[in-house]
């Protein structure tokens, strides 16, 4: 992720980014007791602004912690802050914590006034080599918690997995759950077999991701059908391709699992279609 660009939100209003000052207190410090999105941004227009503000309802809902602002008011905020930074190409962190306490009970005090911060960062094209190679990902045992499906800003399980993938000279760890493929440790995963395109559904054991519904329409646009299904971890040794999707990623084909070649071990057929497919939508809707 690129550096935060000059202007950020900090409780309803546009500050520069030097200025945002949270306290330890804060429960987003303490206890990771927060939940957060992250949206990108093409041409200074958000894609699927809605999507993520859903996401991000469904959260704090899971949470017990109060929407600070109607949705008309985070579409304003949100667009003010894509403007004080020049928009372009970018994605924008927000988050929201319950708020800052008077000392560190587990328990929340009673209302308590939720902490919003958002920050903007250029989001960079994927890099000619990740298209043109693919990238290296290795299969990790999924230690998080078990409500992965909710965007909690209490992250240090995907840190520590993603430490150890680039140890292992990997870019993204695909996480497993015994038998089962879970997701990446920060994003979608897809499996081509044959032509048909497979990744699991909705569950607490995986984030609700907005790009895996991105990727479900462009695949509808190409009239390939999306088998929306448990996947075994045969599958993705067996895989032609698989491909990881995320906000900030888009769909990227990994041609490298755990050293060994995916497929022929370069991005596939059914990857580039979608690719290609993949910048027309965003052309259409926010280009
Ligand atoms: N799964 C996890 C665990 C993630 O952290 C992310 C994104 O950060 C995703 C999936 C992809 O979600 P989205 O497409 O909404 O960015």
């Amino acid at each position: 992720m690129a550096d935060a660009l000059p202007h950020s939100l900090f409780n309803g209003i546009i500050v520069p980014t030097d200025e945002v000052r949270i306290s330890p207190f804060d429960r987003g410090f303490l206890f990771g007791d927060g939940i957060y999105e992250v949206v990108p941004v093409y041409g200074g227009k958000p894609l699927r602004l809605d999507a993520h503000f859903d996401r991000l309802q469904d959260g704090l809902v899971a949470l017990e912690i109060a929407n600070p602002y109607l949705r008309a008011r985070w579409t304003e905020l949100v667009h003010e802050l894509i403007a004080a930074n020049d928009g372009g190409d970018m994605g924008v962190y927000l988050e929201v914590s319950r708020g800052t306490g008077k000392g560190r009970d587990f328990l929340p005090e009673p209302e308590m006034r939720p902490t919003v911060f958002g920050f903007c960062f250029r989001l960079a094209a994927p890099k000619p080599e990740a298209l043109q190679q693919g990238i290296a990902a290795a299969t990790l045992e999924d230690i998080r918690w078990q409500r992965c499906d909710i965007k909690s800003v209490a992250l240090v399980g995907p840190v520590m997995l993603k430490i150890e993938a680039k140890r292992r000279g990997a870019d993204e760890a695909i996480l497993v759950r015994g038998e089962r493929l879970a997701e990446g440790s920060s994003s979608a995963v897809f499996v081509v077999k044959g032509g048909r395109v497979a990744t699991p559904p909705a569950s607490h054991e995986r984030l609700p991701s907005i790009t895996r519904l991105v990727v479900g329409d462009v695949l509808d646009a190409l009239k390939l059908p999306l088998d929306v299904r448990e996947v075994h971890c045969d599958e993705l040794l067996a895989a032609d391709e698989i491909w990881i999707a995320s906000s900030t990623r888009e769909a990227l084909p990994v041609t490298r699992l755990d050293g060994n070649a995916v497929g022929e071990g370069k991005p596939g057929p059914v990857w580039r279609r979608a690719f290609d497919e993949f910048q027309a939508l965003k052309q259409r809707e926010a280009g």
